[in-house]
């Protein structure tokens, strides 16, 4: 790799009492990409995906970010150094509306940031969560309960949520899990759009999917690292072909 990576994981294992969920996993991600982590249902992407995003430290190995090691690193710490996540399970204040969501969310980065500036004033923070709903495309939805949203809009709403804390890596589980196919057209759309301003990973279990929106893939199978590439290369891939047909 030429450039320094944003994101490095290191020879990373995790074990859930004699089970290995992940083996000795080593990859690192270049910044201003998109990367998804692919792999049949158990081959350990949520796992990697949890380590990736300090849900909880591994069994053993490294990971660093922006070239500091970030192991361990307490879950709230992890929106402060930049990175954000979306979740696979839907994770939205149900009761509030969809603007109310988002300004919260604003409201959680500027309280963890106040003692380095000023808070950001009412008016800012709705402004900021006005700009977000907009850039998800949730904006003629802004006072609707999230309750009342379709689940693409609440997968949308989430995104927008994670946005607020101006993450330079984005982490995202399965963003079209539980998707009709006209929602994932739309959440493609806007992870395309994403994608050209931040770093981002991806995990997803549809390899189809991913072939036309990545420049890169990761395979996982069994826990181990199974393959890198281009969507070329893995299109072509002899074992990736066998794993996936082996479902
Ligand atoms: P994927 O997201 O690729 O479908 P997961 O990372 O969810 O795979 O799971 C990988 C394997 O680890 C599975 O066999 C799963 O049953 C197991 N696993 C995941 N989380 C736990 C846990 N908390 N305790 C025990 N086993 C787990
Ligand atoms: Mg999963």
């Amino acid at each position: 790799m030429s450039v320094q990576p944003i994101l490095e994981v290191e020879n990373v294992s995790q074990r859930f009492g004699n089970f290995v969920a992940l083996n000795k996993v080593s990859v690192a991600f270049e910044p201003g990409r998109l990367t998804a982590i692919i792999g049949p249902n158990g081959a350990g992407k949520s796992t990697f995906f949890n380590v990736l995003s300090g849900a909880f430290p591994p069994s053993s190995g490294r990971v660093r970010f922006q070239g500091k090691d970030i192991t361990g690193l307490a879950q709230h710490e992890f929106a402060r150094i930049g990175i954000a996540k979306s979740f696979q399970i839907t994770n939205v204040f149900k009761q509030l509306s969809a603007h109310e969501n988002v300004r919260v969310a604003a409201q959680m980065r500027e309280t963890r940031f106040q003692l380095l500036r000023p808070r950001a004033s009412l008016r800012a923070l709705i402004d900021k969560a006005d700009a977000l709903l907009e850039r998800v495309g949730l904006a003629h939805l802004r006072d609707k309960t999230a309750a009342d949203l379709a689940h693409g809009q609440q997968r949308a709403l989430e995104i927008a949520m994670a946005l607020a804390s101006d993450p330079v890596l984005l982490l995202m589980d399965e963003p079209t899990a539980g998707m009709s196919p006209e929602e994932t057209g739309v959440m493609m759309g806007l992870i395309r759009q994403l994608a050209a301003e931040r770093t981002l990973v991806l995990v997803e279990h549809k390899m189809k999917l991913v072939m036309g929106l990545c420049e890169r893939l990761i395979v996982l199978h069994h826990g181990e690292f199974l393959a890198e590439g281009s969507p070329e290369q893995i299109r072509n891939n002899v074992e990736v072909r066998r794993v996936y047909l082996g479902e």
